[in-house]
């Protein structure tokens, strides 16, 4: 029996270089770092030729994905949306501009009132969000967040908020990586 050929552990290794934890990081995460929730998010979905970010992880009753991280279960949807636009207000459901319970980019998600989700359920006889610009579905594309986090670079964040209708606060956000951490300039 050996141990763990990492330094700082004292797993054992038994016919591996690495303990069962290190080895299976190594080989699912190419490193031996325990990923953040929101790298491991993103790990968990497929990119359709719609846009669509289709989960690939656990689902609920309901068919919405669930994404579970430090004894929190959440639906994926939701999650996406608070790492990237930002706090979920009490009481508001996030809902899909595209029809798809499944789909998690948060350029698909609007924040929507319980009030749109019952007209709509009754216009179509399903539980769904209202879409439209009006419920400020898409206030930020991609290539905008980009041209922010550029801009933010270049420290011209003058008139950033007017531009783009968006708050200081997330644009502080995006700056420090609270919303749309991912996204690369
Ligand atoms: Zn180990
Ligand atoms: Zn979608």
């Amino acid at each position: 029996m050996n141990f763990c050929k990492l330094e700082t552990c004292n797993g054992k290794a038994w016919n591996n270089l690495y303990c069962e934890k290190h080895k299976y990081r190594l080989k699912k995460y190419g490193n031996f770092l325990l990923p953040s929730p929101q790298e491991r998010f993103h790990l968990k979905y497929k990119i359709e030729s719609n846009g669509c970010w289709i989960w690939l992880g656990g689902k609920n009753k309901s068919g919405y994905g669930i994404f579970s991280f430090s004894n929190i279960s959440m639906m994926a949807h939701r999650y996406s949306y608070q790492i990237h636009k930002g706090e979920i207000l009490t009481g508001m459901l996030i809902c899909h501009s595209c029809d798809n319970r499944l789909c998690v980019n948060p350029l698909h998600l609007f924040m929507g009132t319980n009030k749109d989700n019952v007209i709509d359920m009754f216009n179509k006889k399903r539980e769904n969000c209202r879409k439209g610009e009006k419920n400020g579905a898409s206030k930020l594309s991609l290539s905008s967040v980009q041209e922010i986090k550029k801009l933010i670079a270049l420290k011209k964040t003058r008139g950033l908020s007017k531009k783009y209708n968006i708050s200081r606060a997330t644009i502080y956000k995006i700056k420090h990586n609270i919303l749309w951490a991912e996204v690369k300039i």
